[in-house]
């Protein structure tokens, strides 16, 4: 039995700078080179603004 790897690695629509994300963020998770909102936390896996390009295997 598997767990769902938790992080993901999204690009921002804004700056397209790939960054690796917790899937399930407690809090907004902000672009670090520009400060685009890259993903809202739902109380379970993030909204996503940007793309989704591959899911971290643990
Ligand atoms: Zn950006």
């Amino acid at each position: 039995m598997r767990a769902p790897s938790p992080f993901w690695v999204v690009k921002c629509p804004d700056c397209s700078t790939e960054q690796t994300i917790f899937s399930r963020p407690a809090t907004t998770v902000n672009c670090g080179v520009c400060g685009a909102t890259l993903a809202t936390p739902t109380g379970g896996q993030a909204l996503l603004r940007g793309e989704r390009l591959r899911t971290l295997e643990a």
